[in-house]
């Protein structure tokens, strides 16, 4: 993707701050933090988002974000970690190049990921088992 720039960072065109780096991805540290250590996991091929995003990557992104998870949270002795994966503009997506978000938490840091908890009604389960499961 030419104008892409998280292509361009992962492929090392633009610099950035790399924690790591093999041969199909790179984790760099976001540029505005939520935290501090937020890193982004970014493919080197591009896919827009989760829906683009070959099986064999998927898999290999979560295996990854597991470690770095672990590396991250040894070296920053952080106390809770959120790994966050936003797809669509409506989800709050701004890079359309599929990242995963590694969030170190801290006691009292104040980084809002939550939201305000609703109901399932029967008739939304009902409807969305229908629909999802066919
Ligand atoms: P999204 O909102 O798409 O899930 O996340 C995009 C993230 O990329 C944001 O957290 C933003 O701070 C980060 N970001 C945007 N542009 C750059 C950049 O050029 N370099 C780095 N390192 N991070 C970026
Ligand atoms: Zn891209």
């Amino acid at each position: 993707m030419e104008n892409c720039i998280f292509c361009k960072i992962a492929n090392g065109e633009i610099p950035a701050a790399t924690l790591y780096e093999d041969e199909e991805f790179r984790v760099i540290l976001d540029l505005g933090p939520a935290s501090k250590g937020h890193a982004l996991i970014l493919p080197k091929t591009h896919a827009a988002n989760i829906y683009e995003l070959p099986d064999e990557l998927a898999a290999k992104a979560m295996v990854l974000a597991k470690k770095m998870a672990g590396k991250i949270t040894d070296a920053l002795q952080c106390d809770g970690f959120n790994i966050v994966q936003n797809n669509g503009e409506m989800a709050g997506q701004t890079v359309f190049h599929f990242h995963m978000h590694l969030i170190p938490r801290y006691k009292g840091d104040g980084v809002g990921i939550t939201w305000t908890p609703g109901t399932l009604t029967d008739e939304m389960r009902e409807e969305i088992l229908a629909k999802v499961k066919g």
